[in-house]
């Protein structure tokens, strides 16, 4: 079923759980995470970002795929196909290609600009039917080769965006992209509880997903985050796999070089991750 992330995450926030998002790259992780969530019973978030976008051969390739093996798979769980931290003109191109929803990344922007382009997406999003993210300050560590430091988002700030009409809300609460330093301070919960507080309890979104305890992610989720982003953890379990079969010599065993033998145990792992994101999340058994 191919929707929007609004219902899913209201009603993941109501019911105390988080649905993932996973980044997909290609077929396989696309197939992997698909199949996770059917057999799981957990509405899913696929989400492209502009580069893998643009490396799957553009915007209207990837929603044609997802929505293809919807139907060919079966799928009867909620989908949506999200933009990961879009541009403007980005959103654009996602709202045509028949893209679920869009999240535009205005952090760059001073506060006023970010108001101005986040408040025309929200209109040209809802009146297509799509949900729309937006972001508030910057997430910390590797975004498209802006570094930051687990950076804190101003909760008035986030009223202010979140008062424009957007499904949820991402606001950097320490968290970083890729994987987190030996000497991380951990997310800071009284930021969280002030954000949601001064945003009248709108969906929260948590980014850099990997290599944050279990315990934090329960807490987190506990206090109003209901969309929670993976990707790092797909692309190390994808790679850790590859390598293992490679480094048994399986490629060099019969058939073993043959794309789809060399690329099955990488999707397996995928696979796997993702279903145990899902019982973490709270979001197993929910669709
Ligand atoms: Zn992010």
């Amino acid at each position: 079923m191919y929707v929007n992330l609004k219902d899913m995450c209201r009603q993941a926030k109501e019911g105390h759980y988080a649905i993932g998002h996973f980044n997909i790259n290609n077929l396989e992780w696309t197939q992997a995470i698909l199949q996770a969530a059917e057999e799981s019973r957990s509405p899913v978030i696929l989400s492209s970002s502009e580069g893998a976008g643009k490396y799957m051969g553009g915007f209207p390739v990837v929603a044609a795929m997802v929505k293809a093996l919807i139907e060919t798979m079966n799928i009867t769980v909620p989908v949506a196909l999200h933009l990961d931290h879009g541009t403007y003109d980005g959103c654009l191109k996602c709202i045509r290609a028949g893209f679920s929803s869009i999240m535009f990344d205005g952090s760059k922007y001073d506060i006023e600009e970010n108001k101005q382009k986040t408040s025309i997406l929200v209109n040209a999003a809802h009146i297509n039917g799509l949900s729309i993210e937006a972001e508030v300050g910057a997430i910390g560590g590797e975004e498209d080769g802006v570094i930051g430091m687990g950076e804190c988002a101003d909760p008035s700030q986030c009223a202010e965006i979140a008062e424009l009409g957007v499904d949820i809300l991402a606001a950097g609460i320490g968290n970083i992209h890729g994987k987190y330093p030996a000497n991380w301070a951990g997310l800071q919960f009284d930021v969280l509880e002030k954000v949601q507080k001064a945003t009248g309890g709108i969906p929260l979104v948590l980014h850099g997903g990997t290599g944050i305890p279990d315990d934090q992610i329960k807490k987190a989720i506990s206090l109003g985050v209901s969309k929670i982003n993976v990707n790092t953890d797909c692309q190390l379990a994808f790679a850790d796999a590859t390598r293992k079969y490679i480094e048994a010599g399986k490629d060099l065993e019969g058939k073993g070089f043959d794309p789809r033998k060399l690329l099955a145990p990488g999707k397996a792992a995928i696979v796997e991750l993702v279903k145990q994101k899902m019982e973490l999340f709270g979001s197993a058994g929910k669709a």
